[in-house]
């Protein structure tokens, strides 16, 4: 059964609970929080920020629509990232997270290149670096709970529950809400599909989401491009493997001279 979250722009707030529960509950540090020229603060997603909210204002219908929108990864159906892994370290698990194995990530930054929504993002001040992004708090829903940014959302901008049933609701809340969405549910067929929903009050290219992205599946041409590069491909994993190999053994020789020497 594939669980997503569907996120209606049209009840955000732009509140950022969200974003202080998503690092609370994953124990992400706080990064800079000078507001940008769009207004996302932090500014942008980072490995220590897996989802940010952008604010827009339009002209809908003769009146201005103030729009945020939440982002973060999107938990596709068939993810791009996990296709191009070389070390089989992303996953899509059978509840629609799409996860992360950080013991099998050697930061080859190929899941960042191919996923169509810019989302991995590299622990750049690491001595040993992998990916991260969103994992649908796919420990809180292996234990029936709901993630934690959806939790905590004041305003009912962020539903979890089953795809089918948000896409059901998605669509009965753009036919009954007398022209306040416009006709579109993002990501029933972006990317050939994803986990994640959004519905707008206004038009989708004026919002933070990816309008330039295929509705087609994205791993078979992603694969098909990076299999062009088999050279390059080869040459990096084993240039990644070697100096995870290697700061490794850096770590582990500076915990050792940290303790004394002590075996
Ligand atoms: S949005 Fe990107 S990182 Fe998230 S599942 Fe899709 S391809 Fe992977
Ligand atoms: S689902 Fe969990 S990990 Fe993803 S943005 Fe929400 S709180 Fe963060
Ligand atoms: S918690 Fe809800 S209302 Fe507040 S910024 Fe996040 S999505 Fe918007």
């Amino acid at each position: 059964m594939t669980y997503g979250m569907l996120i209606d722009l049209s009840k955000c707030m732009g509140c950022r609970g969200c974003q202080v529960a998503c690092k609370q509950w994953n124990d992400l540090p706080g990064e800079d929080t000078s507001v940008g020229p769009d207004f996302t603060n932090p500014q942008k997603r980072s490995a220590y920020t897996w989802t940010t909210i952008d604010f827009v204002t339009a002209e809908v219908n003769g009146r201005t629509v103030a729009t945020f929108t939440k982002s973060g990864c999107m938990h596709c159906l068939e993810p791009a990232c996990e296709s191009v892994c070389i070390a089989g370290a992303i996953k899509r698990q059978a509840n629609g997270a799409v996860t992360i194995d950080h013991d099998k990530c050697i930061g080859c930054r190929y899941c960042q290149l191919g996923c169509p929504f810019g989302v991995p993002k590299y622990e750049y001040d690491k001595p040993v670096p992998r990916m991260q992004k969103c994992t649908l708090c796919y420990d809180r829903i292996s234990e029936g709970l709901e993630p934690a940014c959806a939790a905590t959302c004041p305003s009912g901008a962020i539903l979890f529950g089953e795809r089918e049933e948000l896409l059901k609701l998605a669509r009965q809340r753009i036919a009954e809400g007398g022209g306040r969405y416009i006709d579109h549910v993002y990501g029933e067929h972006e990317a050939g599909g994803t986990a994640v929903l959004y519905i707008s009050p206004v038009p989708l290219d004026l919002t933070a989401l990816n309008t330039d992205v295929t509705t087609e599946s994205v791993p078979g041409f992603t694969w098909k491009a990076m299999r062009q590069l088999p050279v390059l491909v080869g040459s990096v994993a084993a240039l990644s493997l070697g100096l995870m190999a290697y700061s490794r053994r850096r770590a582990q020789l500076e915990a050792l001279a940290k303790g004394g020497g002590e075996q």
